[in-house]
C-alpha cells in the first residue's frame, strides 16, 4: 500500500524543520511515510488543504501565517484549539471532516517539565506576547501549575482580551508594555512575541529577570540569541530557546496521527547538534 501522506503548509516553509522531526519519529517505528512541505499563501490555503486531503493526506502541520485560518476551517477542534483560536494540526476522519488541534502549548509544558526537569508549580510567569502562540502556551502553563501569569503585549487590547477569555483574574493579570521597568522580577518569563523572528529586537529592562529566573523564547536559533543573552545578562538560571518545544508539539501531532508517542531526544539532539 502507499505510504500514508503528511505536510505542513506555511509561508515561507522552505526551510521548516517538521519533515526532517517527523521522518525521524517514523523510524523508530519503522513507518514509512511521506512528508512535505507545501507553501501557501494565505488566499490559497484553504483550497490547498482541501486539495491535500482530498488527494489522501492523512495529516498536515500548519505554522505562520495560517494558524487561525487552519482552526476556522476545521469541522471541529479540540478543547486547546478551541482555547487558542488556532490549530498547528490538522487530522482527517474516517468519514473526511477535518479536526483542528493544537499541540504547542503541550509541547512547551512537556519541553519544561521532561526534558528540562522544570516543576512549574507555585511560579509567577511573565508572558510577553499575546498572538496565536502567546494564546496556546497561557492555558498550559496555567493547567501545568503556574500560579500567577502576567501578560503583556506591545498591543494592550490583545493581552486584555486573552486575559478576558482564560477568566481567572485571581490568577492572570495584564500590564502595559511601557510599564516593564516597573513590574519587579518573575521567575518564569517567556518571549512568546515573534520580534526575533522578525528581527526588531526587544528592549526589555533586567529587573525583569529575577533571581535564579526561568527564561524561554518560544523562537529558537538565530531569532532568539537576543532574548537568550539578555536573560543571562540578567542573572537567569536558565534561558532556553523554543528547539525543545519545536520537537515536541511535533511529537504531540505524532502521536495523535500514529496513536504512539515517540522518543524526541535523538531527534532533538540531533537538530541541537547542527546548531
Ligand atoms: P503572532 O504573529 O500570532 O503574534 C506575534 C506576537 O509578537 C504579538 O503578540 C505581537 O504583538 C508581538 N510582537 C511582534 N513584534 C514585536 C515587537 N517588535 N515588539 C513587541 N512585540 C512584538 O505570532 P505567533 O504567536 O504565532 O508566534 C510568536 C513566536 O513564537 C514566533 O517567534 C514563533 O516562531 C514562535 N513559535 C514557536 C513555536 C515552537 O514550537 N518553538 C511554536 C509556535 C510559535 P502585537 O499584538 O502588538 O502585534
Amino acid at each position: 500500500s502507499q505510504p500514508s501522506q503528511f505536510a505542513v503548509f506555511g509561508h515561507p516553509i522552505a526551510h521548516s524543520l517538521s519533515p526532517r522531526i517527523h521522518q525521524g519519529f517514523a523510524q523508530q517505528f519503522g513507518i514509512t511515510l511521506e512528508y512535505r512541505t507545501i507553501d501557501a499563501t494565505p488566499g490559497d490555503f484553504a483550497d490547498a488543504v482541501r486539495a491535500f486531503f482530498i488527494a489522501g493526506g492523512t495529516g498536515a502541520n500548519v505554522t505562520l501565517p495560517h494558524k487561525g485560518a487552519a482552526s476556522s476551517l476545521a469541522d471541529e477542534r479540540s478543547e486547546a484549539a478551541t482555547r487558542a483560536g488556532t490549530a498547528n494540526v490538522l487530522t482527517r476522519l474516517p468519514d473526511g471532516r477535518l479536526v483542528a488541534h493544537n499541540t504547542d502549548g503541550a509541547g512547551l509544558v512537556r519541553d519544561l517539565t521532561e526534558r528540562h526537569r522544570v516543576d512549574l508549580r507555585g511560579h509567577d510567569a511573565l508572558l510577553l506576547g499575546a498572538g496565536g502562540a502567546a494564546r496556546a502556551v497561557a492555558w498550559s502553563l496555567l493547567d501545568a501549575g503556574v500560579q500567577t501569569l502576567t501578560i503583556v503585549n506591545r498591543t494592550p487590547e490583545t493581552a486584555d482580551a486573552l486575559a478576558d477569555a482564560i477568566g481567572e483574574p485571581a490568577r492572570v493579570h495584564t500590564r502595559y508594555w511601557d510599564d516593564l521597568a516597573n513590574l519587579g522580577s518573575y521567575d518564569l518569563i517567556v518571549n512568546a512575541t515573534s520580534a526575533g523572528v522578525l528581527g526588531g529586537g526587544l528592549k526589555l529592562p533586567m529587573s525583569l529577570v529575577g533571581a535564579r529566573a526561568l527564561c524561554y523564547d518560544l523562537a529558537y536559533g538565530a531569532a532568539a540569541i537576543d532574548f537568550v543573552a539578555w536573560a543571562k545578562a540578567g542573572g537567569a538560571r536558565y534561558a532556553w530557546d523554543g528547539l525543545g518545544m519545536l520537537v515536541e508539539q511535533a511529537a504531540e501531532a505524532f502521536a495523535l496521527w500514529h496513536g504512539r508517542h515517540p522518543d524526541t531526544e535523538p531527534v532533538y539532539q540531533s537538530l541541537r547538534a547542527e546548531g
